[in-house]
């Protein structure tokens, strides 16, 4: 056995009501006085009462938060930090909440806290993302890393069925490919693994019932797991198709990783197979790729690129644009084989 473990450092405060009643302790554990508040605008009743419970040490509410982060819309919230003479900042929301936080911490170098609202995971991991001119540019830096996570499953309860499902399988495409990592580590693999059974535990039990707790909860876990992968590891061949249907053409990025997910398995697991063997392990099934396939399609999900609205001739350039610099996978990626891979996963039928 030869590993190196490595993953970035997290504080996490989970449990029912922490949004409103840790988020306050959390800030003053990090000796923050002036702390602005980013969500999107959908998400500012829940990031106002963030803001109330911080009492005198909140410096404001800003909702600008827009899919992708564009530059723009940084500039602005940077802006609202410096006015506010903001000494950190609070991040409530998705992904896309959490992206605006950690394009202030990256610009500002201040302290982040993030109470995140969906299971996409960004709040354990130091990678930003930008958009501009229509290209998203992403990386990596220590400093946009929250020094704390505030879980809250009563924060989720509202989160829609349909944006649950594809939030919670967007958790699960971290862990898979967490698995096959080349950085993977046992600890790593063990908390993917978990990550990927308490999702896939959770999701038609939150269908069935999206209000209960012990079903968001289970979720929510799942979530952060899955999520610390993400921060750990490398991801390849899958995430790679995402970030370009999704910066390239606009596809949404949770739906979008629930309809890849199946095919970019399928493709990878002959090369990886203790990886894929884990993972049906976590499904309680004997394929992976179809069960991922059978538990969006009994969730009612998406499963083609078409549905999404990809058209064929896209295929090619999506193939082209994901092969155009090599990256980590267990299976060489060649743009023949992308293509054969978004051919499936345009088509949406059993992988
Ligand atoms: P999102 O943050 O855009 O949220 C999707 C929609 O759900 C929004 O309209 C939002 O207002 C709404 N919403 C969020 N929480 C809700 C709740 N509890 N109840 C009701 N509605 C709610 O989507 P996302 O999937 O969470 O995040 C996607 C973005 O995050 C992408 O830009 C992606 O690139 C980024 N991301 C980054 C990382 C990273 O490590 N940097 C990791 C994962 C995702």
């Amino acid at each position: 056995m030869r590993f190196v473990h490595d993953t970035p450092p997290a504080r996490v405060v989970f449990r029912p009501g922490a949004s409103t009643t840790a988020t306050a302790g959390e800030a003053e554990r990090l000796g923050l006085r002036r702390v602005l508040v980013v969500s999107g605008t959908r998400g500012a009743d829940t990031a106002r009462a963030v803001a109330d419970s911080l009492g005198a040490a909140s410096a404001g509410l800003h909702t600008g938060a827009r899919m992708h982060v564009p530059a723009q819309v940084a500039e602005e919230a940077v802006r609202a930090a410096r006015a506010a003479d903001a000494d950190g900042c609070v991040a409530v929301g998705g992904g896309s909440a959490i992206g605006l936080g950690k394009a202030v911490a990256l610009r500002t170098g201040l302290p982040l806290i993030a109470v995140p609202s969906t299971y996409a995971g960004s709040e354990a991991t130091p990678v930003w993302g930008l958009t501009e001119h229509g290209v998203k540019r992403t990386g990596r830096d220590p400093s946009v890393l929250p020094r704390s996570i505030v879980y809250d499953p009563e924060l989720t309860l509202g989160l829609p069925v349909p944006l649950s499902v594809t939030s919670g399988v967007n958790a699960i495409a971290h862990g898979v490919e967490a698995l096959y990592a080349p950085d993977a580590s046992p600890l790593t693999a063990l908390t993917a693994e978990e990550g990927v059974r308490a999702m896939a535990r959770a999701l038609p039990a939150l269908a069935e019932a999206p209000t209960d707790l012990d079903a968001r909860s289970d979720a929510l876990y799942g979530a952060w797991l899955c999520g610390s992968c993400l921060g750990a590891t490398t991801m390849g061949l899958h995430h790679k198709l995402c970030h370009v249907l999704g910066g390239s053409f606009g596809l949404p990025h949770a739906e979008t990783h629930t309809v890849v997910l199946p095919y970019a398995l399928a493709f990878n697991a002959p090369a990886a197979p203790d990886a894929a063997t884990a993972v049906a392990r976590a499904l309680a099934a004997d394929d992976a790729p179809t069960a991922l396939w059978h538990l969006a399609g009994r969730l009612g999900a998406p499963r083609s690129l078409a549905e999404l609205g990809l058209k064929e001739d896209d295929l090619t350039v999506a193939a082209e644009l994901a092969t155009r610099q090599a990256y980590a996978n267990p299976r060489p990626v060649t743009a023949d084989a992308v293509l054969e891979v978004l051919r499936a996963a345009y088509a949406g039928g059993p992988p």
